[in-house]
């Protein structure tokens, strides 16, 4: 019996079964849309549909990485759907959706790595739902020259990107990636257009230490990132990663202190942050301040 195969009282999901939900669900499959609420089996999918708050998923639903935490699949993707840009701003629409993220799986298959996509996508939104912010939560472009400045141009009012964990654990969790490739994407976006929002965020309870998400909030801080979210991994199925451990609420109220006297405008840090989760109340509160 593994303590920590169980989760504490504090990890508590409700069954999805909102009329808007049911809604929502149906808009996506008729647009052939996918979601990483779905696809991540995301615990917070009830309440986030029941608000109609959606992660789209852009680029298919196979990824060229294969994250130890994550649960997309990997293999090589298929050919991107023109279609797509266009079926997103619609579902926006018709969702009614004051603020909507979008993110993608990566597709390093792609020689912009799917840069020229991303920026339809946006473009599609600003046009079809224009009162719509729009957050992304992109790839790391990872040896795609170009790839960043095509996306700011299309003006995202939020662009994230991941972290994920601590340097450290990346050739374990994140392999593939690298620490200060992702960093550097970020102070990238912020050189090409100062007026934008940056974000970022991390999952705990991976083996990292406090003094280890100290520094890398440092170094979010020094890249000039705006917002920063940090919540609790969750091992999608036993081939996934092992949870190391389960972070406390009050540890996740100290991460947020600690986050906040660092300098980020906003910081979400509790056990069910997603790097999603209340994306559009935060970004509203901070645009009425
Ligand atoms: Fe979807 Fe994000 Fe909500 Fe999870 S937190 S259900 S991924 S919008
Ligand atoms: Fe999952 Fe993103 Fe990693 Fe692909 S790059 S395996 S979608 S976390």
């Amino acid at each position: 019996d593994n303590p920590v195969a169980r989760k504490p009282d504090w990890i508590r999901v409700k069954a999805p079964n909102s009329p808007e939900y049911a809604e929502t669900k149906r808009l996506m499959r008729q647009y052939g849309l996918s979601t990483v609420c779905e696809e991540a089996a995301c615990p917070n999918i009830g309440e986030c549909w029941k608000l109609k708050h959606a992660t789209f998923m852009i680029m298919g639903d196979t990824c060229t990485r294969a994250c130890a935490f994550c649960n997309v699949k990997t293999g090589l993707p298929g050919a991107l759907n023109p279609h797509e840009p266009g079926n997103v701003a619609e579902a926006v629409q018709k969702l009614g959706l004051h603020h909507v993220v979008v993110t993608s799986v990566d597709r390093d298959d792609l020689d912009d790595g799917g840069a020229a996509h991303f920026a339809a996508v946006i473009t599609a939104i600003h046009g079809a739902a224009p009162g719509t912010t729009v957050e992304i939560l992109t790839p790391d472009f990872l040896r795609k020259p170009g790839a960043i400045e095509t996306v700011v141009a299309a003006s995202p009012d939020v662009f994230n990107h991941n972290l994920e964990t601590v340097p450290r654990l990346y050739p374990t969790i994140r392999p593939g990636a690298r620490y200060f490739t992702s960093l550097q994407l970020l102070a990238r976006v912020k050189e090409i257009d100062p007026s934008s929002f940056t974000k970022s965020g991390l999952m705990v309870g991976l083996g990292e230490t406090r003094a280890e998400i100290g520094q890398v909030m440092d170094d979010l801080r020094a890249a000039d990132v705006d917002f920063l979210t940090i919540g609790q991994y969750l091992q999608p199925t036993p081939k996934h990663a092992a949870v190391d451990r389960f972070w406390t609420p009050d540890e996740f109220a100290q991460l947020a202190a600690m986050a906040r006297g660092k300098g980020f405008l906003m910081v979400s840090a509790t056990p069910l942050t997603r790097s999603s989760y209340h994306a559009g109340d935060d970004f509203a509160r901070l645009r009425a301040a």
